[in-house]
């Protein structure tokens, strides 16, 4: 079984003219990040439909994809994602569940609400959250609110986290690794999952990471050479890692474009470079035991 933990999607008008959408809703850093095209010509990333989504899972016999949320900088985008992917759930609760995007400087009744909102509407968690790109401290009451809630609820988060150590790409924003313990600490009944490997926040203190922090693989062959697998089963253990693609973005930039099966290359990447005792874990059964999809 294969369930990709941090894919993307976006409602019809997104994927007709990206730079558009971002206009008309003010979120200038999604632009940045999402509509950018490569000194190459290619761009960052696909805007498949819905349909489109469900072809490349069957392409790669990707069970289950859970979409993530994105950071949108304005609350009234972050309701707009959430709506659309509870429809999509609602349309194939078969192949898909959904993390709800959030951005804590709606009142905090409304924050509450909209939690509550999708959690009645069966979402898996928050995610993919970014407070760092949305100007918002970690430790930002009104956050640790939302956060203490989710927890309360039984919902997972997803933390956006970047490598300082890595060259930047255009919109890159620090995220400090100190934040995310932090964050697990104070909420220890709460799933904390990091995308991006969380950054390799293993390596200072990798035997006092919390023991509630899980990490995604997502966007790995742009940021890792492959080492990173066995160095993170080393460091965390394969029980803390969940398979994710970070689809539609585009992986592998300097390859020809994988017409047909735009998701089939890093599952097949990653069953490589893990060992056969831990495949079962990172591909389906972590994000099974931990988000009950
Ligand atoms: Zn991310």
């Amino acid at each position: 079984m294969l369930i990709d933990a941090h894919v993307h999607l976006y409602p019809e008008a997104a994927n007709a003219n990206p730079a558009a959408y971002a206009d008309a809703r003010r979120e200038p850093h999604w632009r940045t990040l999402a509509a950018r095209v490569r000194k190459n010509g290619r761009a960052v990333q696909g805007f498949p439909s819905l349909d489109g989504l469900l072809r490349a899972m069957d392409a790669a016999r990707v069970d289950r994809a859970i979409l993530q949320g994105w950071y949108w900088q304005n609350p009234e985008t972050c309701a707009e994602q959430n709506r659309f992917y509870a429809e999509c759930v609602r349309r194939h609760p078969d192949r898909l569940s959904a993390f709800a995007a959030l951005n804590t400087r709606a009142p905090r009744r409304l924050v509450a609400d909209e939690i509550r909102r999708v959690r009645d509407s069966g979402f898996a968690g928050l995610g993919e959250l970014s407070p760092h790109s949305q100007g918002i401290s970690a430790g930002d009451g009104d956050f640790r609110e939302a956060l203490g809630l989710a927890a309360q609820l039984g919902l997972a988060v997803n933390f956006h986290v970047t490598d300082d150590t890595l060259p930047a790409y255009p919109g890159r924003v620090s995220t400090p690794l100190g934040d995310f313990r932090a964050i697990a600490e104070a909420f220890p009944g709460l799933t904390v999952i990091l995308a991006h490997w969380g950054g390799r926040i293993w390596e200072a203190a990798p035997d006092k990471l919390p023991p509630n922090i899980h990490l995604d693989t997502a966007a790995s062959p742009l940021l890792y050479g492959n080492g990173i697998f066995s160095e993170a089963l080393r460091c965390v253990g394969p029980e803390k890692i969940l398979f994710g693609s970070d689809h539609p973005l585009d992986l592998y930039p300097r390859q020809p474009a994988a017409e047909g099966n735009p998701m089939g290359r890093f599952p097949a990447e990653a069953r490589d470079n893990l060992p056969p005792e831990a495949r079962a874990l990172v591909f389906s059964e972590n994000a099974l035991r931990l988000l009950r999809v």
